[in-house]
């Protein structure tokens, strides 16, 4: 019999879903639905790159729930999967907590222990879970794996995991947890063919998407990030402020009587990009703007990314490569020319024509520190996943 497996990612706003073949992992097809509950949009690809057919993804409307949404592409799956069965579908799942390194088969108690993480992803979480109750309750026999976001940082020494906080709220899980794993353990796997053997070396990962971090990493595993017990701590992104000083929330409690809601939607929906700005959350639109706002927030994205990159050196040593990925890192020049011209005292050297083409290797062949661009793949980590822990059923 053969088998498929699934991997997804369910967003905010968005749905991305890879489909793969059981018993070799190869790709049979990818597909996105984005503007969910505002203006969706379909679109998927085949194994050979060429649009599918969107089939009845084509009348996706405003007010399509995301479990509809989730219903109609998992018929549209079914409608791909040929000769195929569906045997597992592995998620991302943002936070695992302190005790999930690696990926975990889905059970009832381990669901319960990730809805307890809610407060702490509330922008990511409610979404990756909500996608498992709806395959759950459709798909009752289907194994389910999830994969989380935090679950490769917890490589890190101690004190880069501790907040300098009484040791109580330590003990309570209190901690620096980390971001976008699945994102650098794909990038961490695809080092080697890029630097040879200095991928086991010095490397720091931009990942510059709407959500943004840093990860340094010394025999590609995670030493230092800069998203800490939530995804709000670290860099600019755009729409979350990125590290920011604690008593300017006590201030805005104090002075402007904000509550806690209030402060969350400041912090995760009104800040960043879109805060500095006052106009886009968007990396492309801002580019194209040529307002002194849209100016500064590019220009304060740029000079955080630099100082926080610095920042993480000493945990790893000094810098033997910075990769750039995500929708910003792959995809702006510019935005890569600022963040390493301020990074020019370190050695970091840019080929601007390379740099220009979005190549794979953008530095300039005197630079002593490699700069790469590559493509993330974090449905591949799931795929994966998926695939070790559901063996037997691939068959
Ligand atoms: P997500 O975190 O939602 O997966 P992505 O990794 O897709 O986000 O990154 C989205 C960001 O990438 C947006 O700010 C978008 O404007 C930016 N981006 C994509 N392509 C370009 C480009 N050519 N130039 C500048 N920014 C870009």
């Amino acid at each position: 019999m053969s088998t498929a497996i699934l991997a997804l990612n369910a967003g905010s706003s968005s749905l991305k879903v890879a489909l793969c073949c059981g018993q070799t992992g190869a790709t049979l097809l990818t597909a996105k639905i984005t503007g969910i509950g505002r203006a969706p949009r379909f679109s998927a690809k085949g194994k050979d790159g060429a649009p599918l057919p969107p089939g009845p993804l084509t009348t996706l409307a405003t007010d399509t729930t995301h479990e509809d949404t989730l219903g109609l592409l998992m018929g549209w799956i079914d409608t791909q999967l040929g000769h195929r069965t569906l045997a597992a579908v592995g998620h991302r799942v943002v936070h695992g907590g302190a005790h999930h390194t690696k990926p975990t088969l889905i059970t009832p108690p381990v669901l319960a222990e990730l809805r307890a993480l809610i407060p702490l992803a509330p922008l990511h979480q409610p979404h990756n879970l909500a996608a498992i109750d709806t395959l759950a309750k459709h798909h009752p026999d289907l194994p389910q794996v999830a994969c989380f976001d935090t679950s490769f940082h917890r490589s890190q020494p101690r004190l880069q995991q501790i907040f300098a906080l009484p040791r109580a709220l330590t003990e309570r899980g209190i901690l620096r947890y980390g971001f976008h794993g699945l994102s650098y353990d794909y990038i961490a796997s695809a080092l080697p063919a890029h630097l040879g053997a200095r991928a086991d070396g010095r490397v720091i990962v931009a990942h510059l998407g709407n959500g943004a971090s840093l990860c340094a990493m010394k025999n590609r595993q995670s030493v230092a990030t800069t998203m800490g017990f939530t995804a709000l701590d670290g860099l600019v992104m755009g729409r979350r402020c990125g590290t920011l000083d604690p008593g300017v929330l006590l201030y805005l409690m104090q002075h402007d009587g904000m509550d806690a809601a209030q402060i969350e939607t400041l912090l995760y929906r009104q800040s960043g990009l879109l805060g500095v700005s006052d106009l886009s959350n968007n990396m492309r639109d801002l580019q194209a703007a040529n307002t002194p706002e849209a100016q500064e927030a590019i220009g304060l994205f740029a000079t955080r990314a630099a100082s926080q990159i610095a920042s993480l050196l000493p945990a790893i040593g000094g810098l033997d490569a910075l990769v750039f990925t995500a929708g910003i890192g792959e995809n702006s020049a510019p935005i890569r020319a600022l963040i390493c011209d301020q990074l020019h005292w370190l050695g970091v050297t840019l080929d601007a024509q390379a740099n220009a083409a979005n190549s794979p290797r953008i530095h300039a062949a005197d630079s002593p520190i490699d700069v790469l661009v590559l493509p993330t793949d974090e449905e591949s980590v799931i795929i994966a996943a998926t695939r070790a822990l559901t063996a037997a059923k691939l068959d």
